[in-house]
């Protein structure tokens, strides 16, 4: 496992592109691995990272199957090596930290051999329940029913809730990058809160603080909701970016791509954005992550 290391600054240029997070027919993406590649080769893309999402302990259509894991790493690799001399490939999951379900992706990152991990929170569990509210994927209505059933409509104490199984992966697993730290706000649409709110305000403060207290995390600055068209700002929001460029967090930049049309979709655009927004380094895995000038 390879940790961030900001004390060497290299003064690389950033290369032109890149993704360090993206899906394939192991998980719920629509492209083989092997297709993902040369597809990223053709559109020009130097680094290019495997993150699957990783398996889950119960029924599920988006998971790596547990039986398919060493096939997918196994694959993983054999790409690594076989397009060796025209595109940088690392081999790494999206683990979901799941309360109570799934605490410990660190120690499952570290037995899969991975050269790096993204931790996420895609489904919100409260201790001691078996509910779990699904706050991503395409439909605003899974998203509406649970906050009811499981939470009351309190959105208070469900986005609350939302950011303390944030913080507790943070702390106990420490993962390399951070995906859609943001997520909780996709399917809200302004309807049951707003970023400026006090409350919540106060809540993102606290986990971009604990990020840059632990140290060694990347956020990520993903562009699949705006693409997707599924909300109105990357995540995190620009709004945060511009905090945590003032707090010197690493970032990197992901597409999160499921499919081979969407590699580079929106990705010379968020570079653009994260220019502006006052970054003028992102992080990229070249046998250990490096930091590169924008
Ligand atoms: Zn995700
Ligand atoms: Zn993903």
């Amino acid at each position: 496992m390879h940790f961030v290391s900001t004390k060497t600054y290299n003064n690389t240029a950033m290369p032109d592109k890149f993704t360090f997070h993206s899906h394939n027919t192991f998980c719920d993406g629509k492209n083989t691995p092997e297709e993902m590649v040369i597809a990223a080769i053709e559109k020009g893309l130097t680094h290019f990272g495997f993150s699957s999402h990783a398996p889950v302990p119960f029924e599920n259509t988006f998971a790596v199957k547990q039986e398919q894991l060493q096939t997918y790493l196994d694959e993983c690799r054999r790409l690594k090596e076989k397009y060796k001399n025209k595109i940088k490939l690392a081999i790494g999951l999206e683990y979901d930290y799941i309360t109570d379900l799934i605490e410990d992706i660190n120690q499952r990152a570290a037995a899969a051999n991975l050269d790096y991990f993204i931790g996420c929170v895609h489904l919100v569990k409260l201790k001691g329940d078996n509910r779990m509210w699904f706050i991503d994927g395409g439909k605003q209505e899974t998203y509406d029913n649970e906050l009811q059933t499981i939470f009351g409509g309190d959105i208070r104490k469900a986005v609350g809730a939302f950011f303390s199984q944030t913080n507790a992966m943070i702390s106990k697993c420490r993962p390399n990058i951070i995906g859609h730290l943001d997520k909780i706000k996709m399917h809200n649409h302004n309807r049951f809160f707003s970023e400026d709110e006090r409350w919540y305000e106060d809540l993102m403060m606290s986990t971009l603080e604990l990020i840059s207290k632990t140290g060694g995390i990347i956020i990520e600055v993903n562009c699949r909701g705006l693409y997707k068209h599924r909300c109105e700002d990357l995540f995190p929001s620009r709004k945060w970016l511009q905090r945590i460029a003032q707090m010197r967090i690493p970032i990197t930049i992901s597409t999160d791509c499921h499919n081979v049309s969407e590699i580079d979709s929106l990705f010379c655009e968020t570079r653009e954005a994260v220019k502006t927004l006052g970054f003028s380094e992102v992080m990229i895995y070249d046998e250990g992550w490096k930091p590169c000038r924008i």
